[in-house]
């Protein structure tokens, strides 16, 4: 099977002023993560990473009006859609729990074949639609072969914990740790706007509760807790963004399905 080569590989829009999202549309709907990229006046913010299956920072700087800024790569969490690219930028940020994922991620396959029964039924299950040959719809460069594709490990150069802030110089957002779909995902609440960047714990799309590492207890205290901040958007880990009603819609329906309501 052959592959055709993409004409770009991210897609980069404008969400406001100081917010651009970029996505990788040629990936599967299930590891087609947003990356956001919040401009600040003393650095850059650039919240996930992607996959890593073309160079994200020559995208990421073209977004940038200052390249000599620096950047921080936030990681809200080290699943493979969220961290491909971390490497590439040398700050690089990450919960405690997940740091070791980081500077060592499991390796993971672009061959729909690689990826064990379990997780297959688990996004079936979850909505999804079912995986193609390939993770990917198109190849980056003539040439590439998506077998060869590995995660690339990125120590961490520090960590976030619930509390913590992040502080770009004239925006600063705090950190919630929001555990459920992964022990050490964080989000980031920018109270000054309403903005939560919800990474996976929130997004307008079927959430993933029942795989390795995920807890619905944890999933449960996580939602309620979103569900009550006086939020004007949520930028989540995929899928578009979405307003308050939504927000609470999304809640509502998971907290009925594990009987939490
Ligand atoms: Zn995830």
């Amino acid at each position: 099977m052959t592959l055709p080569v993409a004409d770009t590989w991210f897609q980069t829009r404008a969400l406001d002023a100081r917010t651009i999202l970029i996505t990788e549309p040629h990936v599967h709907p299930i590891f087609s993560a947003n990356i956001h990229l919040v401009l600040g006046r003393d650095a850059d913010l650039l919240i996930d990473s992607g996959m890593g299956i073309a160079p994200l920072r020559p995208v990421v700087d073209a977004a940038r009006p200052d390249r000599e800024k620096p950047v921080i790569c936030l990681s809200t969490h080290t699943h493979v859609d969220h961290i491909g690219s971390a490497h590439e930028f040398e700050q690089r940020l990450v919960h405690p729990l997940e740091a070791e994922d980081l500077a060592a991620p499991e390796p993971y396959s672009l061959v729909s074949a690689d990826i064990s029964k379990p997780l297959v039924d688990l996004f079936a299950q979850a909505g999804y639609p079912p995986l193609w040959t390939y993770l990917i719809d198109a190849i980056p460069l003539p040439g590439y072969n998506p077998a060869d594709y590995s995660l690339t490990g990125a120590p961490a150069t520090g960590t976030l914990d619930e509390g913590d802030t992040v502080d770009l110089g004239d925006w600063t957002a705090e950190v919630l740790h929001l555990p459920g779909h992964s022990p050490g995902q964080i989000g980031l609440w920018h109270a000054a706007s309403g903005t939560l960047f919800g990474a996976d714990a929130i997004y307008d799309g079927p959430l993933i509760f029942d795989g390795p590492g995920m807890s619905i207890p944890d999933y449960i205290a996580t939602l309620t807790r979103l569900r009550a901040l006086p939020v004007t958007q949520v930028h989540g880990g995929h899928d578009p963004a979405f307003g308050p009603e939504r927000l609470h819609q999304i809640v509502d329906h998971y907290l009925d399905l594990w009987g939490a309501a």
